[in-house]
């Protein structure tokens, strides 16, 4: 198994893929860094029972290169990485603080090559046990507690959505429009909240039934079943689970005008967004719109780090997202051309101009003689 592994590690076109088993657990760790151009790689620890390994290592392997262009999409001066722990099967409580201390203990020992925080299947808990063994890992702040992506992430969806219904329906306002989200977690569950207040009529999905219909009931929302949920009609479909959902399979099932969520890789493969592009779904581009929290842990003032809870002052800035989706979607419309393909086009432009920039460093200035 451990020569298929290297096998996928090794046609990869990133940088470094660590690999590591853990017996006790009959788990595997991945961390994957896909590039360094723009900086240091940062990203998510993803925690998901896979039916095998190589699958949680392709995860790992194509997460990590959405990190890349996320990063750049956004402007910040970071690197794509990002670290999947493959569990063959649901962990105890003591199992799980043992993978987690033994991945801290790994990403301690790569000494700020790679730094990381929460992501699907991880918690805050979790990123505070590894916070007390590891330095890198984002959004832990000086009170030993650990500030939760999810609610940035979910205000960067909202202003993605407002400004593809806009691009899209021509709707200033989102009140009177259909919205259906799959997955009410960390991110689903505040996204609902915020387009409930907005008078959004909203459809709720998620796999563990009663997650979704107590929020229903406390948003007057309506619950969808996952049998029909891709025959649902809505006027936007809102991804908040897991990735490779829109596919050969799913697309020609879809009822909605645009898919605009946070999940990560919603495209099973890059053709899909052609297939979406083709239908007349207008698909906003997952590490474009689900970028909120990684700019919240990004800026440069980390306000996120004090010990206060998360600032008013970074929330606003989660506008931003909603600016970087009405581009890529105004530019897609003028060129006839996919979003993701237009997404991809301008994350790797940034890339490829620091790449270019670091072959080519500018020449010290001349001295001069006093
Ligand atoms: P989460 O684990 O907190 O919530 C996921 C929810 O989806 C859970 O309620 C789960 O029961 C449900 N779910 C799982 N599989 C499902 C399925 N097949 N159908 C319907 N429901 C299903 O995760 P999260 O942090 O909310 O992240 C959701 C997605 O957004 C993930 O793809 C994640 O990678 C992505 N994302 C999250 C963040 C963040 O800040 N948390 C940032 C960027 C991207």
């Amino acid at each position: 198994m451990i020569n298929d592994l290297k096998q996928i590690a090794r046609d990869w076109p990133g940088e470094v893929v660590v690999i590591r088993r853990d017996d006790l657990t009959d788990s595997w760790i991945f961390v994957a860094l896909h590039s360094s151009v723009l900086g240091t790689p940062v990203g998510g620890t993803r925690m998901k029972i896979y039916s095998e390994p190589e699958a949680g290592l392709r995860d790992a392997l194509r997460l990590a290169e959405g990190m890349t262009y996320k990063w750049s999409s956004i402007g910040l001066d970071k690197g794509g990485g990002k670290a999947v722990l493959a569990l063959s099967r649901p962990l105890d409580e003591a199992e799980r603080l043992h993978l987690l201390q033994r991945y801290a203990d790994l990403v301690e020992s790569m000494d700020g090559a790679f730094g990381t925080g929460e992501d699907l299947g991880t918690t805050p808990s979790d990123m505070a046990i590894l916070a007390e063994r590891c330095r890198f890992i984002h959004g832990a702040r000086t009170d030993g507690q650990v500030t939760d992506p999810g609610p940035f992430t979910a205000e960067g969806v909202f202003h993605g959505i407002r400004a593809a219904c806009e691009v899209v329906l021509a709707r200033k306002e989102l009140a009177d429009s259909t919205v259906l989200i799959q997955g009410v977690g960390d991110v689903g569950e505040p996204l609902a909240r915020r387009l409930a207040k907005s008078g959004v009529h909203l459809l709720l999905n998620d796999l563990e039934a009663d997650r979704a219909a107590s929020l229903a009931a406390e948003l007057g929302a309506e619950v969808v079943t996952t049998e029909n949920l891709y025959e649902t009609e809505c006027d936007l479909f809102a991804p908040c689970a897991v990735g490779g959902i829109l596919d050969q399979e799913t697309i020609p099932r879809l009822r909605c005008r645009i898919v605009a969520g946070s999940a990560n890789n919603q495209l099973a493969t890059l053709e899909d967004g052609e297939r979406l592009h083709d239908r007349g779904i207008v698909y906003a581009p997952d590490y474009v719109i689900n970028a909120g929290g990684a700019l919240a842990f990004g800026l440069p003032v980390d306000a996120a780090r004090s010990d206060a809870d998360a600032p008013q002052a970074l929330m606003d800035r989660m506008a931003e997202i909603g600016d970087l989706v009405r581009a890529v979607l105004e530019e897609s419309r003028r060129l006839d051309l996919p979003p993701s393909t237009i997404a991809q086009r301008r994350a790797e432009r940034r890339v490829d101009a620091a790449r270019a920039a670091k072959a080519s460093p500018t020449p010290p200035p001349p001295e001069t003689e006093a």
